[in-house]
């Protein structure tokens, strides 16, 4: 660690520093002190290419295999989860899909949480076992002893999310990760509702994190993406496997955005973080309010792992919830809202509510019983005044109840 800030170092810089400056570089040709938004689709060969590999990663060549505003976003996000490092995708699922096609074959078992994103409870509940022979066990990650017990001689992988969308189960990615490495698997970590700096899955043994870009760290709500990290061997047999030979790419533009919007993410996250926490008490001391999950109310079974494994930096900026009643009044609830918007995705500048009645996402019969009864909301606190939220829902309460 040197004692001189660079900003061209990560290692000598905090994390704000890094999210302005990592990866970003003066144009040789312009002199603009911002990555310019490169388009083209291929760049300039070699004088002699005719022995070159066409899947080639290291240098420029082709926008699907990588491209000036990608490995600059991969130089960012690399540093601030402290991987070696970083591969683009374009989208969360896609990243996601990315990992699971190059580690896995078939034959190979997978232990995956009970509780996961929609679309990867799919892959492994139906299209890997169904079509190419990979099976999973879909375990309580909670219990430690029945994810040991899930183990079997072709387990390669264990996959989690740190905090469960949406019931916010949290993973404690310290044993997990034991139980992965004494069994020879790997632990991959789907990061999207932890992102830097209020957790690094990797600093706590696990092999890969995931992010949607889609949410917090593009933050605004106006460009899809995803990311791979890990060392720099897995990472590599990803991108070769799964970028250039499958081709999600993230595009430049999108690249461009999410290396904008990841520009203030330190200071986002420091806001979500707060107004959730003072969400999720004004919620948990409301009687008409059936129960609520945030892993910053000392009422929530994970409430002291999150809070040693987070650092007591926070608990994450999403809720799940519903208010005492059945589905008609979890609608009027959310109708009454006049600034929390009701809309899919989370970890956007503008907070965003969804209702989910129950048996409408795979694997929901395993979410708990509170979440079977009355249903969830699932609020993605953004940022605006946490008094303009408190108001909102103070008042679309009244309403409902009247
Ligand atoms: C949104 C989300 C994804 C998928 O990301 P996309 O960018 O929408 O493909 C994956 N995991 C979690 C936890 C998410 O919230």
């Amino acid at each position: 660690m040197s004692t001189t800030p660079d900003k061209r170092d990560p290692a000598s810089v905090g994390d704000a520093t890094w999210a302005v400056h990592g990866g970003n570089s003066v144009d040789a040709s312009t002199g603009a002190v911002r990555t310019p938004l490169v388009l083209a689709n291929s760049y300039r060969l070699p004088d002699d290419p005719s022995q070159m590999n066409w899947s080639d990663t290291a240098g420029l060549v082709y926008t699907r295999n990588g491209g000036a505003n990608q490995a600059a976003l991969e130089t960012k996000l690399a540093a601030l989860d402290r991987a070696e490092a970083a591969a683009t995708f374009g989208s969360g699922v896609a990243a996601l899909h990315g990992v699971f096609f190059t580690l896995l074959k078939a034959g190979d078992h997978v232990i995956v949480s009970d509780v996961v994103y929609e679309a990867v409870w799919r892959l492994f509940a139906q299209l890997f076992p169904e079509r190419y022979g990979i099976h999973a066990t879909f375990v309580n990650v909670r219990d430690l002893d029945a994810v040991r017990a899930a183990v079997r001689p072709e387990t390669k992988l264990l996959h989690v999310e740190t905090i469960a969308n949406p019931t916010t189960k949290v993973a404690d990615i310290r044993a997990l990760a034991a139980i992965a490495h004494d069994t020879g698997a790997l632990l991959s970590v789907d990061s999207t509702f932890t992102p830097p700096p209020l957790y690094r899955p990797l600093e706590d043994g696990a092999d890969i994190v995931v992010h949607s870009l889609t949410k917090y760290i593009n933050g605004h709500g106006d460009a899809m993406g995803g990311a791979v990290l890990g060392s720099r061997e897995v990472v590599d047999r990803i991108r070769h496997d799964a970028v250039v030979d499958v081709g999600g790419v993230l595009s430049p533009f999108n690249a461009w955005m999410i290396m904008r919007g990841s520009v203030t993410l330190p200071l986002r996250l420091r806001q979500h973080l707060a107004t959730a926490q003072r969400i999720g008490e004004f919620l948990d001391a409301d009687p008409r309010v059936a129960f609520v999950a945030y892993p910053g109310l000392t009422s929530h079974p994970d409430h002291i792992l999150a809070r040693g494994q987070f650092g007591g930096r926070g608990f994450g900026g999403i809720l799940a919830f519903a208010i005492g009643g059945d589905a008609a009044i979890q609608n009027r609830f959310v109708k009454n809202l006049n600034i929390i918007t009701s809309a899919v995705s989370l970890g956007h500048d503008e907070s965003l509510v969804v209702h989910a009645a129950p048996g409408t996402r795979g694997g929901d019969d395993r979410y708990p019983p509170e979440f079977q009864r009355y249903g969830h909301l699932r609020l993605s606190v953004g940022l605006e005044d946490a008094d303009d939220l408190l108001a909102d829902i103070t008042q679309a309460l009244e309403k409902t109840r009247a």
